[in-house]
């Protein structure tokens, strides 16, 4: 839509006119009371390239279509994505993806440990961070290659397929030859050469949203992975920095339906990294569920205060079975079952 100045005058109004024309989309002039808009109905990449917001009598050009096209639910893609890792189906709306593990792979028995409390108690993904993203480059940056084979291992243990952080290009050989689920992490988001690399191997992507990102820069990431051909991507609310600091981040709960009318990619809920604080891990849990989440991610520790990152959020391994039951209860409130 191109709104005119009230100034404008009919030979302005021509000229935006003749340049629309160009393009061949269709033109229709709505004259109002005090200014004009013309309205452009087709392709909105032609017209966003005609320069329109500098010619003589153009007061603004409003885009009317969504910027993000390809996780877009309004185009031509209608129905629901729904795709299987090992066997359990992700955003179907009668699944409910629990993902569990460590934070980061600490050690070969610490995530066995783990691997086993999470499969006995019907989580679907392992998760667990062999390259980590730090805030300070002197902390604990996870164990590397080592650590994605102790991934493998409980993988082959388990039976659990693995979600884990693809951190920078330079590790993508080594993540894609272990990895089932490739994470991007909330720091990655908008490194979209990355988000190139990960959906060109064709694995499924777990894409954070980023710490101050909208929701429509996070449609625009999916993007860059959609159009490497790779549909499987599943969208995580994780928490937004807002100027509330009881939490370590913002659980935005309403990013969940918000998403769900907006575009057809599956979205889960990491309660683990919003809160910051284990005891408020459950009922963010069971938010997640209530308000239409495909599933969670949650951290999960036999020893949360031994843990080399992130102890004060990791699930207590011994509760985690309860846990799931009561997350599941929740969801089967919705017509959802664990995964
Ligand atoms: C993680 O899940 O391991 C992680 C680092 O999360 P985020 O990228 O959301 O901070
Ligand atoms: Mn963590």
């Amino acid at each position: 839509m191109i709104v005119m100045t009230p100034e404008a005058t009919e030979a302005e109004l021509a000229a935006v006119r003749a340049r629309l024309e160009t393009t061949g989309v269709h033109v229709l002039v709505l004259p109002g009371e005090l200014t004009t808009a013309i309205g452009a109905i087709g392709d909105p990449e032609g017209v966003r390239e005609l320069g329109l917001e500098g010619m003589a009598g153009v007061d603004r050009v409003v885009p009317i279509s969504r910027p993000y096209k390809l996780a877009s639910s309004e185009l031509a893609h209608h129905e629901p994505t729904v795709f299987s890792v090992d066997g359990h189906r992700i955003g179907a709306k009668d699944t409910f993806a629990l993902i569990a593990g460590p934070c980061t792979v600490e050690s070969r028995e610490q995530t066995l440990e783990v691997a086993r409390t999470v499969a006995a108690a019907g989580a679907c993904i392992l998760r667990g961070g062999a390259f980590k993203p730090r805030t300070s480059p002197f902390a604990f940056k996870g164990l590397g290659v080592p650590g994605l084979q102790i991934l493998a291992e409980a993988r082959a243990e388990t039976g659990l397929p693995v979600v884990t952080e693809l951190l920078d290009a330079a590790h993508v050989d080594a993540v894609a030859e272990h990895a089932d689920v490739l994470q991007i992490g909330a720091r990655n988001m908008q490194n979209y050469a990355l988000l190139e690399v990960a959906g060109k191997l064709g694995k499924p992507v777990l894409l954070k949203r980023g710490l101050s990102s909208s929701l429509d820069e996070l449609l625009m990431a999916a993007d860059y992975v959609l159009k490497e051909g790779n549909e499987r991507v599943v969208l995580c609310e994780r928490g937004i920095r807002t100027f509330e600091t009881a939490t370590r981040f913002t659980l935005d709960l309403s990013a969940v339906p918000w998403l769900k009318l907006h575009t057809h990619l599956p979205v889960i809920v990491d309660p683990s990294h919003a809160s910051g604080d284990r005891r408020l891990v459950e009922p963010l849990a069971r938010g997640a569920a209530a308000v239409g989440a495909d599933g969670i991610i949650v951290e999960v520790h036999q020893d949360p205060e031994a843990a080399l990152c992130d102890g004060p959020q990791a699930l207590y391994a011994r509760d985690f079975a309860g846990f799931s039951e009561r997350v599941a209860a929740h969801a089967a409130l919705g017509g959802r079952a664990l995964a």
